[in-house]
């Protein structure tokens, strides 16, 4: 098969020819149709996160079937499916209670860990696919289906994780990129007011398009300030911060209000003064909120929304397997608006 593998930290993709996979125990081979090309995979493309060279990265996938290994039995040749982006164990606690990015025996992520979607086909422990509903026409959109497990389910988990009710005022910090213009059109299916915070006001037309009211540029003046002003001085209910940087954390702190939470993604860590005060939580009821990906039955919710109708994921771009280092390029300057993907099958 033909794949685009990553050699060493910080250096260009290169097309390989390697061997095609062979499901062994528990394992199941697809064909790959497409793969979401994220900001989480620049990462690993640019080197700031760690992998084992050479790595196949990508894990928003659409596929098909094509071997079943021996015991695997809720899988079948031809079925279509995704991938859940988490190497879970299915049997601690957390796993069991429907928690699995909090898994005790978490060994790592599709396209980190294992082999993931930039190449013609992908080999994964059988639990590690999830089988697309019936009547979801992955053939006739497959980057729009593949990006639904992480783009559109981690922004479902936030509704859910954030409680955001309608009319709640959502502010959306970075809400130019992939995950960010999907929390705008997740938000906006959740019947919120939302605010578009991002530094590159050329992405501002895509977050109306959304369904944003507002749009703040976060590198024009004072943040905190601009949040205030458009809530009439009462702050936001829920403030959703995919940069998570000091800036972005100072200013979602001041500029949340009253019952407001506030959930963090992203981000190197909480700076060292991050200004939270024990009275300003308890006085006003705040919450502050960690969320990482969404849980396999998040994903099943996200996919079952987009099957019926409801939703729709926002794929802004898509390219070849043998595009995909100029792609990604683009991704660090920070130049694609939302999710790319990138066509292979
Ligand atoms: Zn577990």
């Amino acid at each position: 098969m033909r794949a685009m593998v990553l050699t060493a930290p910080n250096t260009p993709f290169q097309m390989r020819d390697f061997a095609d996979p062979v499901a062994g125990q528990g394992e199941v081979v697809a064909k790959v149709l497409a793969c979401g090309a994220g900001l989480t995979i620049q990462h690993l493309r640019a080197g700031r996160l760690k992998v084992d060279y050479p790595r196949i990265i990508g894990h928003e996938i659409t596929a098909e079937i094509v071997e079943v290994g021996e015991n695997v039995s809720n899988l079948k040749i031809g079925d279509g499916v995704t991938a859940y982006y988490y190497l879970t164990c299915g049997s601690c606690r957390w796993c069991k209670a429907d928690r699995e990015t909090l898994c005790e025996n978490l060994t790592g992520n599709v396209g980190r860990d294992v082999d993931g979607g930039y190449a013609e086909f992908i080999k994964l422990p059988a639990n590690s696919f999830i089988k697309l509903p019936e009547g979801l026409d992955y053939k006739a959109h497959p980057a729009e289906v593949g990006v639904v497990t992480d783009a559109v389910a981690t922004p479902l988990k936030l509704i859910n994780r954030s409680r955001i009710k309608p009319g709640e005022t959502v502010a959306v910090i970075g809400a130019g990129g992939g995950l960010g213009l999907n929390m705008v059109a997740v938000a906006a299916w959740a019947k919120a007011d939302i605010i578009a915070v991002d530094v590159r006001p050329e992405k501002f037309a895509a977050c109306y398009e959304a369904g944003a009211q507002l749009s703040l540029d976060a590198s024009d003046g004072d943040l905190t300030a601009a949040l205030l002003d458009s809530t009439d001085g009462q702050g936001a209910d829920v403030i959703i911060d995919f940069v998570a940087d000091k800036k972005t954390l100072e200013a979602s702190v001041q500029a949340l209000g009253k019952g407001g939470r506030l959930a963090i993604l992203g981000g190197g860590g909480l700076p060292n003064n991050f200004p939270i005060l024990g009275n300003w939580i308890k006085n006003g009821e705040r919450e502050i909120l960690g969320s990482r990906y969404a849980t396999r039955r998040e994903v099943g919710h996200a996919l079952d929304l987009v099957a019926n109708g409801e939703l729709w994921p926002i794929v802004t771009e898509t390219c070849r397997l043998e595009e995909a280092e100029e792609l990604h390029k683009r991704l660090e300057d920070g130049l694609v608006t939302g999710r790319a993907a990138i066509r292979v099958g």
